[in-house]
């Protein structure tokens, strides 16, 4: 053996008892894991595999990582992987199953794209028989913090870091429950699996097909983890409403010292991960919660960062998070070190950290909490520079906005998005909203003409010019207003409606300079804000043709109205 080889030297001079790393199996000599006994894979098509891991610790996948050279560890003891081909969602090639179940509920079209049942039927054999002769990684997981909507999720999986991406993101079930745990829900992912395309009833290679029916999820020839966790989203997004009337958000939350909750609604680079992370304020959940009559609850059981550009300084919690047992997506280490370099984009923009909640310091312990939202955010990344840093909302104007789901897509959250593009997406999460928008909409009307929520509108886009000219809006800035509103000391301020989307900006707001408050002032040239704002109210106007006719007058109110220019 290498004498150079650290571990050659320890095998020599340590008794190695290998039998107590080989968990014995329930059943078979090639499972190796905690399981419950009642459940098989074969029973589900999954017949020939080599080696079947079950519920492996976080420990055990990283090494099962390492083994196969699928991935290496930072020098904060983070696992930093490589998703391969997609380092993004793909949304054009998401599919709902269109049975009796689903027929009359979804809301074809859109991101909704319908397959038959035989279609679904094709690529799960595929999946299946993919197994044949391989090892397969299955971590059993929940999503639904609030015990009455728990749903249980059993991840099937090529790859052991998916199995440890899955314990991370999802609840974790105790040990014990492990012998016994039933699945609600199946996600079976062969990132391995190339799919023939249109002659597979898809558009391409890779698919992501959701069978309300039979309560699984296939996920085919992209390895991107975020395909696993917006999976069980849309399905959640489906059943809470639908089943239980419970609105089913794309929002971060956090609740304050008082027991005030905050949510930030956004899509994707707008801030959730990042502004929901406050060392004053103990984190809820960074993307995807459930509100019932009386909580607010966590989907997850852990976060998914972004980490371009990341630093200590702006980002500390999110920053510490990435240790031992958090996996990194598509980094770059500085030159012959194993240091994140964080600028790195060499590979995609959309650089990400998973981690188990609990890694943000502050964390709740259980993550729902009874209560009311007393402030809810907006966020929204505007590209054109138009939108104030904060406004305030009424109920119309909060139910335009909600509906409209105006932003920018950042580079690299989905394929093919090199620069920021401008988009309404309906709720601030279209692509994962199987129902139509109003049935999300009316929900959080009703909570909102019952309750005295602060609605806000924040830009955390651009600010002294369009994308191109002007700059992102600082995150201190940003950070400051969002303290200065969650303490109510924007409650008595004076406020001035924008001239064009009726929006209330305060005209001052403490340790944050007021000229910044008010967009006009930080453009050089006004007539170019006004003909700005112009454009994006047509835009808005254009894009709320699809709503006016079932949209109440309040919610009509709120719509911009174009300046007269001269
Ligand atoms: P996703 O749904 O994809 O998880 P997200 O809404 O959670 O997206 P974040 O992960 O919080 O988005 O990403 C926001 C990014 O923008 C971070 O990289 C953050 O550092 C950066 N940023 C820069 N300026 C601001 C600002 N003013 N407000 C918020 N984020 C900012
Ligand atoms: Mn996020």
């Amino acid at each position: 053996m290498d004498d150079k080889n650290p571990v050659s030297g320890l095998e020599s001079s340590i008794t190695f008892a290998p039998q107590i790393l080989e968990r014995k199996s329930a059943t078979y000599m090639s499972i190796t894991g905690p399981k419950n006994p009642k459940s098989n894979l074969e029973s589900l098509g999954i017949k020939n595999t080599k080696k079947q891991f079950w519920n492996l610790t976080a420990e055990e996948l990283i090494e099962e990582t390492i083994k196969r050279n699928q991935g290496v560890l930072s020098d904060t003891g983070a696992l930093a992987v490589d998703t391969g081909e997609f380092t993004g969602r793909s949304p054009k090639d998401k599919f709902i199953v269109k049975d009796e179940t689903t027929k009359d509920s979804v809301d074809w079209g859109g991101f909704n794209n319908p397959v038959e049942p035989a279609v679904f039927d094709n690529l799960y054999n595929k999946v299946v028989n993919y197994f044949d002769g391989k090892d397969v990684f299955v971590r059993d997981c929940y999503a639904c913090a609030d015990d009455a909507y728990r749903l249980n999720v059993r991840v099937i999986s090529e790859l052991p870091w998916s199995a440890l991406f899955a314990y991370n993101m999802f609840l974790r079930p105790k040990n014990s429950e492990l012998n016994t745990i039933e699945p609600d829900w199946l996600v079976i992912q062969a990132p391995g699996l190339k799919a023939e395309g249109v002659k597979d009833g898809i558009r391409q290679h890779n698919f992501a097909v959701v069978n309300f029916t039979k309560k699984i999820a296939i996920i085919g020839g992209t390895a991107y983890t975020g395909e696993i966790k917006k999976g069980i989203f849309s399905v959640l997004n489906y059943i809470l409403p639908h089943n239980h009337k419970v609105l089913a958000m794309h929002c971060s939350a956090n609740v304050g010292k008082s027991g005030d909750v905050a949510l930030f609604f956004g899509l994707s680079g707008t801030g959730k991960t990042t502004l929901s992370a406050d060392p004053n304020r103990p984190l809820i959940g960074d993307d995807e919660h459930g509100w019932t009559n009386n909580s607010v609850f966590n989907f997850e059981g852990g976060c998914y960062a972004k980490t371009i550009d990341l630093s200590a300084e702006k980002e500390p919690d999110i920053y510490k998070a990435i240790r031992h047992g958090a996996i990194l997506e598509n980094i770059g280490f500085y030159e012959g070190t194993r240091t994140v370099d964080y600028s790195f984009k060499g590979k995609t923009e959309n650089t990400r950290v998973s981690y188990p909640i609990n890694y943000i310091e502050n964390a709740l312990p259980k993550s729902s909490v009874n209560g009311e939202p007393k402030n809810i955010f907006f966020l929204t990344y505007d590209a054109f520079g138009v939108l104030p840093p904060i406004s305030k909302l009424n109920v119309g104007q909060a139910m335009y906005f909600f509906l409209s789901g105006f932003t920018s897509k950042v580079a690299g959250t989905e394929t093919g998005v090199t620069e920021p593009q401008t988009t309404f997406s309906t709720c601030f999460g279209a692509p994962f909203l199987p129902l139509h928008p109003t049935v999300y909409a009316s929900l959080l009307g009703e909570k909102l003409r019952k309750s005295n929520i602060n609605v806000w509108l924040l830009n955390t886009g651009y600010t002294g010019g369009s994308y191109g000219t002007g700059k992102r809006m600082s995150l201190p800035h940003t950070r400051t207003i969002i303290t200065e509103a969650l303490n109510g000391r924007l409650d008595n301020v004076e406020f001035e409606k924008h001239p064009v989307f009726g929006v209330s900006i305060p005209k001052t707001c403490a340790n944050v300079p007021a000229e910044i408050l008010n967009p006009r002032n930080t453009w050089q040239s006004k007539e170019q804000y006004d003909a700005k704002a112009n454009e994006l109210a047509i835009a808005f106007n254009k894009n709320f043709e699809k709503f006016a006719a079932k949209a109440e007058k309040e919610i009509l109110d709120a719509a911009p109205r174009s300046l007269q220019l001269v």
